[in-house]
């Protein structure tokens, strides 16, 4: 750890590095061994500098934002963490807003609405960080962030920081030339159009109530478990091949919505990616569909 503190110690304070980090505080699943170091920075310069020392000192290094579509294994993380939430400014300019990477997707589609400007509707229920979102593509309800992306700026594998434009961003269905390219979002610019703000509060209101309605939010969970495969539904896959409410230790299909795992009480990682693979072989053997996970799956297994 001496040796963390000693590298890190000129770029961050204190209180923005946490060694032994427990991970399972950081992501939404709750699960998780800890990281060796979670950094914590406060401006886009840190984030720079601090690639740079874990390049130059061969230290693996991973970058998070709210922890909303993430899974660590039960060892933990070696090496470092980098935490982005903490650079969550939004501006509004012109039509557009220009949200820093660990804002969260929530509060820029609020601030949209509280703007009269129409387009973020989609984003209101999702609880992740601008820069998972725009890695991801994350998308719900007909929308995704590809609709209404002007640019991305992006710090390069090299240590560069240039702007990507929407074209140049190949968002894809829960993919990106950011997760290609293994970059690091710093801030995104939305197009956004003026609306009537009833129209658009009503539209957050009716996707809050569907979520809330359909989606087990009581519990720890990264969301939709799996991706979408061609021509079904996971969900409705998972239900059919009888595993609605089937567990594995702590770790549970949802009985409000089969596409969810979700952590019942308890859970360890373990828990969580045997149940994913005891689905994933379920569906597989009964229909022939493969099933991707969607939730990115990180760290090393517990000796
Ligand atoms: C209850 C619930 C509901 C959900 N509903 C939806 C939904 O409707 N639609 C949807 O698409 N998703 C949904 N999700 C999943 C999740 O919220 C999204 O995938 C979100 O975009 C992840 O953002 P994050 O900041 O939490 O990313 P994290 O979970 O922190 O990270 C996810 C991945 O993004 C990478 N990443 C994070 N920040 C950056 C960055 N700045 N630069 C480069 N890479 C980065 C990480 O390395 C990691 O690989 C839901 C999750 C939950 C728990």
């Amino acid at each position: 750890m001496n040796k963390y503190r000693e590298l890190f110690k000129d770029i961050y304070s204190e209180n923005q590095i946490e060694f032994n980090a427990n991970m399972s505080e950081h992501i939404y699943f709750k699960v998780g061994g800890p990281a060796d170091v979670l950094l914590i920075p406060k401006a886009k310069e840190q984030i720079v500098r601090t690639i740079k020392v874990c390049k130059e000192n061969n230290i693996p290094y991973y970058v998070i934002g709210n922890g909303s579509n993430l899974l660590v294994k039960d060892g933990g993380i070696r090496g470092v963490v980098i935490k982005l939430t903490e650079l969550n400014n939004i501006d509004i300019s012109e039509g557009k807003v220009i949200a820093e990477t660990g804002a969260l997707l929530k509060d820029a589609s609020k601030i949209a609405l509280e703007h009269n400007m129409t387009g973020l509707e989609f984003a209101c229920g999702i609880p992740g960080s601008i820069g998972g979102a725009v890695f991801m593509n994350a998308g719900a309800y007909n929308g995704e962030i590809a609709d209404v992306i002007e640019s991305a700026e992006v710090l390069t594998e090299d240590g560069k920081i240039i702007n990507y434009t929407k074209e140049e961003l190949n968002l894809g269905y829960r993919t990106s030339r950011v997760m290609e390219e293994k970059a690091i979002v710093l801030e995104a610019v939305f197009a956004l159009q003026g609306g009537e703000h009833e129209k658009i509060k009503a539209r957050v209101d009716d996707l809050t109530e569907k979520r809330e309605s359909k989606q087990p939010l009581e519990y720890p969970s990264a969301g939709s478990t799996f991706k979408r495969p061609e021509g079904h539904f996971a969900g409705k896959l998972i239900q059919d091949a009888g595993l609605k409410g089937y567990s594995i230790g702590g770790a549970a299909v949802s009985q409000k919505h089969s596409g969810f795992v979700i952590n019942k009480g308890g859970a360890t990682a373990k828990d969580i990616l045997d149940l994913i693979a005891h689905i994933q072989s379920e569906v597989k053997n009964q229909f022939g569909v493969e099933l991707h996970p969607e939730v990115r799956i990180i760290g090393e297994e517990k000796n």
